[in-house]
């Protein structure tokens, strides 16, 4: 009897000293589209989760339909997050309170933005301004050179200065290179080749809150690529640090 109780006491012992040592942060992943939906979704959640069982350094949540964006991103519910992640979302999304996301974010949440995250809210402008960039167009799908621009930032500093990725690749509008960290860009453009500048990942601040953004990642073979998955966990890790 005596026996079984110090057992109890340890292992009640052993969670909480487990829950207080680890605990991991908590992102929440939203993959409603309004407009195109990327067949690539469920590959980029999985990613997620295998980043997030590897790491140990956060654990998901999903909201995956307009209920769950209704339920999980209210004022109150945001609050148990300290991040969320648009994987490919695109279009108007029905968020519950739009100013309340932006503010619970600026007060030192994180934002983490995958490939189509830019092609959401194009009617709400304080959701551009605070991505950073707009989706303006893609051509077909193409091979360039990526850019590395800031070498030390945990997202590029397991990537070569230079290297090939096959992908299809956005141009955007409503984008200012002061407003923003470049990681990540090209010196010509995607279709056509002509020098000049185009990004492809970057980082801001919005108050305290810390965003990151890669256009990669519309095909499966990129979000699976073992430099993309190191890129994008450097994001995260980067963006859930305050
Ligand atoms: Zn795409």
């Amino acid at each position: 009897m005596r026996l079984r109780v110090v057992t109890a006491v340890l292992a009640t012992m052993m969670l909480a000293s487990a829950s207080v040592q680890a605990a991991p942060k908590k992102l929440l992943v939203v993959t409603v589209t309004k407009g195109f939906r990327h067949k690539s979704i469920p590959v980029a959640e999985t990613v997620l989760e295998e980043l997030a069982a590897q790491s140990k350094a956060f654990r998901l949540d999903f909201a995956r339909t307009d209920e769950e964006l209704a339920a999980k991103m209210t004022p109150m519910a945001l609050d148990a997050y300290d991040g969320v992640v648009f994987a490919s979302t695109t279009g108007e999304l029905p968020l519950p309170d739009r100013d309340a996301f932006l503010s619970w974010l600026a007060r030192g949440k994180a934002f983490v933005g995958i490939h189509a995250a830019t092609d959401t809210y194009h009617e709400w402008r304080p959701f551009i301004e605070m991505i950073g960039g707009e989706f303006k167009t893609h051509g077909p799908q193409v091979t360039v050179s990526m850019l590395v621009e800031d070498k030390s930032h945990p997202a590029t500093k397991g990537l070569p200065a230079s290297s090939d990725v096959h992908d299809e690749i956005y141009e955007f509008k409503s984008f200012e290179k002061e407003r923003v960290k470049v990681l990540l860009y090209m010196d010509k453009h995607p279709q056509t080749k002509e020098p000049g500048f185009y990004p492809l990942a970057w980082t801001r601040m919005q108050g305290k809150g810390r965003v990151f953004y890669t256009a990669l990642g519309h095909r499966d073979d990129v979000l699976q690529a073992p430099w993309f998955r190191e890129h994008l966990l450097g994001g995260i890790v980067w963006a859930l640090s305050r």
